[in-house]
């Protein structure tokens, strides 16, 4: 199994879900099976019971399983059908954590968040990874990269990392790099959240920085220098007119040529018709 690990840095709503699910379908249409996880580290169990003004409509998924609208992203995207397990948020993991110490199932040990509240998150993902039949996993992390909530799940990939084969994870991290009062596109923010990440163990194989417009070769080299990147690692993803134009977007970037190069992956087949 191939993992994809999507992060995000400097600000909520950046756009980690539809970058993900362009990913995703670029390396579909190459003719690889993908599916896709959505991690959310809120302690809510599901979606069901928040909120639409905090997090926008529920999506309901074939199962019944309520969750967070990038679900739906993935499923048209992908052109798949998820279920509730593709869905891991903090209240999950904790639910089922706190039921096994209850059953007497860790053996008296005390428990903890590392190892195991860590071992659940990455048990599920692995389990709903292989069960989906596919070849490679997209496991967006939800929240911004230093939130106090998002440290067990990025400590969890930090030791898949570790523990899988160097081509078989990759970790793209998704930053902003906005625009000063000169018009001058600014990295600094994208160098304050790789650093951020980097303090957690984790280093990014690909950066999506997000802006208004494309980004300047000069803002690319520099990105590539401060944040110790490939520079055909640094991708811009610039204001689309329409969120389906994402995935061209990184198809003409390049992208879907290095992951399969950093993958260790090759074409399967070369599907032009969803663009
Ligand atoms: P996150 O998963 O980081 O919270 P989403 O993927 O849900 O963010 O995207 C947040 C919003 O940004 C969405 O409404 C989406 O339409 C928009 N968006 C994402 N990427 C782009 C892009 N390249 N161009 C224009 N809008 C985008």
């Amino acid at each position: 199994m191939k993992y994809i690990i999507v992060t995000g840095g400097v600000m909520s709503g950046l756009g980690k879900g539809i970058t993900a699910a362009s990913i995703g379908r670029n390396l579909k249409n190459m003719g690889h099976r993908v599916t896709a996880i959505k991690i959310d580290p809120y302690i809510n169990i599901d979606a069901g019971t928040m909120s639409p003004f905090q997090h926008g409509e529920v999506f309901v998924l074939k199962d019944g399983g309520e969750v967070d609208l990038d679900l739906g992203n993935y499923e048209r995207f992908l052109d798949t059908e998820l279920t509730r397990e593709h869905n891991i948020t903090t209240g999950k993991v904790y639910q089922s954590v706190i039921s096994k110490e209850r059953r007497g199932e860790y053996l008296g040990k005390t428990v903890q968040i590392i190892p195991h509240i860590t071992n659940e998150i990455k048990e599920r993902i692995r389990t709903v990874a292989e069960e989906s039949g596919a070849e490679i996993c997209l496991v967006e992390v939800g929240g911004t990269v230093g939130d106090i909530e998002s440290m067990p799940f990025l400590e969890a990939v930090r030791q898949m990392h570790r523990e899988e084969k160097q081509n078989d994870i990759v970790f793209v991290h998704v930053t902003l790099v906005p625009i000063d009062s000169q018009g001058d596109q600014k990295t600094k923010p994208t160098q304050h959240s790789v650093r951020d990440l980097r303090q957690l163990g984790l280093t990014p194989d690909v950066i999506v920085s997000r802006c208004k417009e494309p980004l300047l070769k000069s803002t690319r080299s520099k990105i590539s220098l401060f944040c110790d990147v490939l520079e055909r690692s640094v991708i811009s993803a610039h204001d689309a007119g329409d969120i389906y134009e994402v995935p061209i977007l990184m198809e003409n970037e390049g992208l879907t040529e290095h992951m399969m190069n950093l993958l260790d992956i090759v074409a399967k087949g070369n599907d032009r018709s969803w663009y």
